[in-house]
C-alpha cells in the first residue's frame, strides 16, 4: 500500500516541520561510517522522495555534517535533529530520515548501502545489499521495482 499523502515529518522538539508531496522512490539503510556517525545508530534510514515536493513547512534549518560542497544535511537549528540531505546539483531526489517522519513504520529499507561498512549484527529486512554505492545502472530496475511494490 502506498503511503497518504502528504507525508509528513518533523524534528525532536517540533520547531521544523516538513512535508513531502509525492510517493517515495525508494528506501534505503546506509551503513557508512559516517551515517553511522551522523545517526547515532548503526545505520541511516532514508526514503529518497522527488526532491521538488520536499518542502519546510514550519521553522527553518540549519547546515551540520561536514558541510561538503555537494552534500547539504539539513538540521533543526534548535534540538540538531538531522532530517534530511538534499545534494548539488540537484539529482532529483532528497534523502530524508525516516524516523523524522510523524508514521516511519511503512518505510521499511529496500536497500542497503555500504555494508562492506555495516556491523557484523546490523540488518534490516531490505531485498537488495550492496557492499559500497549500488552500480549507476542498477538504479533504474531498483527504482521500476520499487515503485511496483509499493502499487501492488
Ligand atoms: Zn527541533
Amino acid at each position: 500500500m502506498p503511503p497518504a499523502l502528504p507525508i509528513e515529518g518533523g524534528c525532536r522538539c517540533g520547531q521544523v516541520r516538513f512535508r513531502i508531496d509525492a510517493q517515495p522512490m525508494m528506501t534505503m539503510a546506509c551503513h557508512r561510517r559516517g551515517c553511522q556517525q551522523m545517526s547515532g545508530s548503526a545505520f541511516s534510514l532514508n526514503v529518497a522522495v522527488p526532491s521538488t515536493t520536499l518542502t519546510i513547512t514550519q521553522g527553518d534549518t540549519v547546515i551540520g555534517g561536514l558541510r561538503g560542497e555537494q552534500i547539504r544535511h539539513h538540521h533543526c537549528g534548535d534540538c540538531k535533529s538531522w532530517l534530511f540531505t538534499r545534494i548539488e546539483p540537484d539529482p532529483g531526489f532528497a534523502n530524508v530520515r525516516v524516523g523524522a517522519l510523524d508514521d516511519p513504520a511503512p518505510f521499511a529499507s529496500f536497500i542497503e548501502t555500504w555494508t562492506d561498512e555495516a556491523l557484523a549484527w546490523a540488518t534490516t529486512p531490505a531485498r537488495h545489499r550492496y557492499p559500497q554505492s549500488p552500480p549507476p545502472e542498477a538504479f533504474g530496475p531498483l527504482l521500476a521495482e520499487f515503485a511496483a511494490r509499493q502499487s501492488g
